[in-house]
């Protein structure tokens, strides 16, 4: 049995011996597990998780989707919702470092798509500059699954003839918010919610206007499902009384009025199709 001493907050982890066999397999895999629903998963993501002797795995990722792992896998929490609560990220690209090292097949399994966001990026220089083979699949990330489940067009030839994911969150605080006013483009905010004041101010104050069509879509393509949709100028206040928790994202733009010509159409019930 081998234990690391990571993190005072995570104590050791104990990873188990039938993991740690055959050292020349070792690799680590980047696979986005979509936005929430498992049926989003990719077909390679489901055979990397199968394959999987250790999967590290972070608070966004559905329990449904942990499950699809292979029995034997040894599942490693290293996320709460509350980022203060979070492994560092140095104490995780170790861990990935050292399970690979082991000889272990590790999927680091991450919310949405690894490279938006998800600090995939982080983690694959980590390994790149460890020489630890690795490989990234990509997933559904969260502005295309609520984009599609809340029938919100992220482009459209009419409206909108570009889209930026942008983080509401940026360490530095350095967002360009005059630029990102400007423009036809759909704006897709992540990690947006508790800045979601400043963030409608800014735009509004470089000049967006203040009836642009927005909407805030909380735990998109799963059950717990709720979308405000407002203008710039009062999305703020409906997403506080509609007291909308994480995860959330903001879509603004033209695009988001579609939504209502969408929904007039008879709706694909996903839940009574499986059911037949
Ligand atoms: N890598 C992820 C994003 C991680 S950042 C991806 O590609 O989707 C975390 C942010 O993603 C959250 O704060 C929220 O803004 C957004 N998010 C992730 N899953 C979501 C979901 N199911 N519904 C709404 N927003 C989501």
């Amino acid at each position: 049995m081998t234990t690391l001493a990571l993190h005072p907050t995570f104590d050791r982890i104990v990873v188990e011996p039938h993991i740690a066999a055959a050292r020349s397999r070792g690799r680590v895999c980047l696979l986005g597990a979509g936005p929430g629903d498992p049926e989003l998963l990719t077909l390679r993501g489901l055979r990397r998780l199968r394959e999987a002797d250790a999967v590290v795995y972070d608070h966004l990722v559905a329990p449904e989707t942990l499950e699809l792992a292979s029995e034997h896998a040894q599942r490693i929490y290293v996320g709460k919702q509350d980022s203060r609560h979070s492994m560092p990220q140095e104490a995780i690209n170790a861990l990935l470092v050292a399970l690979a090292r082991q000889g272990n097949v590790v999927v680091r399994l991450k919310g949405g798509d690894p490279f938006v966001f998800g600090r995939g990026g982080e983690e694959a220089s980590h390994l790149a500059r460890c020489g630890v083979p690795f490989e990234v699949v990509p997933g559904v990330t969260a502005a295309s699954g609520a984009a599609a489940s809340a029938c919100i067009p992220l482009t459209h030839r009419d409206h909108a003839h570009a889209c930026v994911f942008v983080t509401g969150h940026r360490r530095d605080g350095a967002t360009d918010w005059a630029r990102l006013a400007r423009g036809d483009h759909t704006l897709v905010v992540y990690m947006g919610l508790s800045q979601l004041r400043g963030i409608t101010a800014e735009l509004l104050a470089h000049g967006m206007p203040a009836d642009t069509p927005a909407a805030a879509i909380e735990a998109a393509t799963t059950r717990r499902q709720c979308v405000v949709v407002a203008s710039l100028a009062t999305l703020a206040d409906d997403v506080r009384g509609g007291s909308l928790k994480p995860p959330t994202i903001v879509i603004i733009g033209a695009v988001v009025a579609l939504r209502r010509e969408l929904l007039a159409a008879p709706q694909h019930d996903r839940a009574a199709a499986l059911a037949d």
